[in-house]
């Protein structure tokens, strides 16, 4: 199963922070230059989400006016609007017939800069109903901790500073979540979460990370320099065919496609690492008639939703189709987006927040280090073998996380 869908909820009240959201949700509150959410957005987009439902309540005129119908990356977003406040669980109910089968459920109003998909292999089990991502490291006395055992969670403590990590208010849950909302207004975090951890029903994966509770007038303020920080982050520009999957000539169907050993479990470290991870290939076989840019376009998404199962994923797929002597007119030129040009290294850097001291390439052929030369970054040719015993050997597992304190 793939998940697609990612519910956010925005309909709360925000009153910790005064005069300011009077008549703005809390996630549409400026923050380093644009809203919020815009940053969640993001990262949904990244992980390959296709459909954003937003949950909103006060002031939801707002909420529809900036974002509905919008189309982000791959993410399309929709808008559903609560009449009354239903509480954070009745604006699941609210919204049921909009449901998908499994859903990432988040917080408008907090980040946690942490690899979602992590959550997904999961699936591959029915013990749970939902799986939470708890952050580990945050201190302070103003959050209710959360006790585990192995990776359940057996029971949620009031406030207070401690060892044990926080709900980092993202969630993967199962849309049979909806039998436990029984009436409204109902409270996700106060009536849902409690009795389904004392069942069983709950599993946690904790990690280390940037975490923001805008809510919090101090978080707020420190999240104008943070938020832009975390998004600035050195890149992995991986070679698709010899580096992912097997080179056997043109390959442009699911079916054809051979992963490299280890290429997902590889992708998953450079996630988990916190770098951007793109990949960056030539597709001549388009100029040259043998297959159309939607067939490459299908590939990648199919191959997106392979390396989600394995809690992975690409945050762009780029590719160039054209080459100077190909068969399909509007594809015969010299371009420089094909490698050895460093165009599609070049473009990623821009639409991205990518910092190049510390990006790399790894390709298995000269003109991927061609490419990497030419656009100042390091490179690394992949004799063949296994990609994640190769990345550990050539790539610092700890970047500098500016956003950490
Ligand atoms: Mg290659």
């Amino acid at each position: 199963m793939t998940v697609r869908q990612v519910v956010c909820l925005v309909g709360g009240l925000g009153t910790r922070l005064g005069p300011l959201t009077r008549n703005m949700p809390k996630p549409l509150l400026e923050v380093g230059g644009r809203p919020f959410l815009d940053y969640l957005i993001d990262e949904a987009a990244r992980f390959g989400l296709q459909r954003l439902l937003l949950l909103a309540g006060h002031s939801a005129g707002e909420v529809v006016r900036h974002y509905a119908g919008r189309v982000v990356g791959g993410l399309s977003i929709d808008v559903i609007v609560e009449q009354s406040p239903l509480g954070t669980a009745g604006a699941l109910a609210n919204a049921a017939a909009a449901l998908d089968p499994v859903f990432f459920l988040t917080n408008g109003d907090s980040f946690f800069g942490f690899n979602w998909l992590a959550l997904v292999p999961a699936l591959e089990r029915d013990d749970w109903t939902m799986h939470l991502a708890l952050a580990r490291g945050v201190g302070g006395g103003r959050y209710g901790r959360v006790e585990t055992r192995e990776d359940r969670v057996s029971r949620f403590l009031p406030k207070a500073e401690s060892e044990l990590p926080i709900n980092a208010g993202i969630y993967l849950v199962r849309r049979r979540i909806l039998d436990r909302i029984q009436s409204v207004p109902c409270s996700l975090e106060n009536d849902v979460l409690p009795p389904l951890a004392s069942e069983g029903q709950l599993l946690g994966l904790a990690a280390e990370g940037t975490f923001i509770d805008i809510g919090v007038p101090d978080d707020f303020a420190r999240s104008q320099h943070a938020m832009p920080a975390f998004t600035r982050r050195p890149a992995a520009f991986l070679d698709r065919d010899g580096v992912i999957n097997h080179d056997d000539n043109y390959v442009h169907r699911p079916e054809q496609i051979r992963w490299i050993d280890g290429a997902r479990e590889a992708i998953r470290w450079l996630n988990d690492a916190g770098y951007y991870v793109f990949a960056v290939t030539n597709q001549a076989g388009v100029a040259r008639g043998y297959y159309g840019e939607d067939d490459v376009k299908s590939l990648h998404g199919w191959m997106q939703g392979e390396l989600q199962r394995a809690g992975a994923h690409i945050d762009c797929f780029e590719y160039c189709p054209y080459h100077p002597e190909g068969v399909v007119e509007r594809y015969r030129r010299v371009s420089e987006m094909r490698k050895p040009g460093p165009g599609m290294i070049l473009k990623l850097q821009k639409e991205w927040n990518v910092e190049m001291d510390g990006s790399f390439m790894i390709g298995d052929r000269d003109i991927d280090m061609q490419a990497a030369a030419a656009a100042g970054i390091a490179g690394h040719q992949f004799p063949g073998g296994n990609l994640l015993d190769f990345v550990r050997m050539r790539v610092p597992a700890k970047r500098r996380n500016p956003s950490s304190r």
